[in-house]
């Protein structure tokens, strides 16, 4: 991998994780932990692997992005409106009365596939997207993201059987793999180990990765085996970014106060000064 694109992503997500801590403090809600968790992820897909030309053209050959965890929706939205897909300046309209900017992604934002946010929805909807696009001779892949919590969902499961039974090479699957969710770490609220092995035995094409490393992230999502669908298994922290949210699952769904807001921010330009310098 070029260290010049990774450097580049590095202070693209870091600016990132700067709004959204801008829009959850000012919004006074939203879910900061898996945003921050997830961004990294968002960042290469958005900034470095889809080709964005085309999903604004609408181009039937476009790729596909679903958050399914679409509670992590903080993080897209930055990412969708610094990408040109709508105005920078609506963000700080995020969750209040008469925007298009819900708590959960609707298909009325600009760039938005598919309304989600019920958990288990996303790999169903993304395998039907891969299956139509395949029968199609669409040259587009289909990415979806789900939080590890999410993998309680038996809808996931059926999903999970049917892209290999399919032979949908054409869909990548990634686990932001934070071992938290709302209530606890995920193997005490419903063990997910081992999650590799659990994608394998059903037929995938499984890669492990740390999903806060570009060098990682940029070869797995952009390497497809032939006939079968991917599952990226990324290892994450929750909370990443700011040092007294990490690895907490009580910042699942919690709003910085004042103080608290201040040191994010602060942590967060003084990483990105380190980073332009
Ligand atoms: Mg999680």
């Amino acid at each position: 991998m070029d260290n010049n694109i990774i450097h580049s992503l590095e202070i693209t997500a870091c600016r990132r994780r700067i709004d959204i801590v801008n829009m959850i403090y000012h919004a006074k809600t939203g879910h900061i932990g898996g945003s921050l968790s997830s961004v990294d992820l968002l960042t290469a897909l958005y900034y470095h692997v889809m080709d964005l030309e085309k999903i604004k053209a609408k181009s039937p050959d476009r790729d596909r992005f679903v958050l399914s965890k679409g509670h992590s929706v903080e993080g897209f939205y930055a990412i969708l409106a610094d990408c040109g897909f709508f105005p920078k300046e609506e963000l700080s309209t995020y969750a209040q009365f008469h925007t298009r900017l819900a708590c959960h992604p609707t298909s009325k934002v600009p760039g938005v596939e598919v309304c989600t946010g019920s958990l288990g929805h996303g790999l169903p909807v993304a395998v039907g997207m891969a299956l139509g696009m395949q029968r199609d001779g669409s040259g587009g892949h289909v990415y979806v993201v789900m939080g590890d919590g999410e993998q309680a969902e038996g809808s996931v499961w059926e999903a999970a059987m049917a892209g290999p039974t399919y032979h949908l090479d054409n869909l990548t699957a990634i686990v932001d793999r934070n071992h938290l969710q709302i209530s606890g770490n995920t193997e005490n609220v419903m063990c997910l180990e081992p999650l590799a092995d659990r994608y394998r035995a059903f037929g995938w094409n499984v890669v492990e990765i740390c999903g806060n490393d570009f060098s990682q992230m940029i070869p797995a999502l952009t390497t497809q085996v032939p006939g079968k669908p991917t599952a990226i298994i990324s290892d994450t922290i929750k909370g990443k970014g700011v040092s007294f949210m990490e690895n907490l699952a009580a910042w699942h769904h919690k709003v910085p106060t004042e103080e608290q807001y201040h040191q994010a921010i602060d942590e967060l330009n003084a990483h990105l000064q380190q980073l332009t310098k």
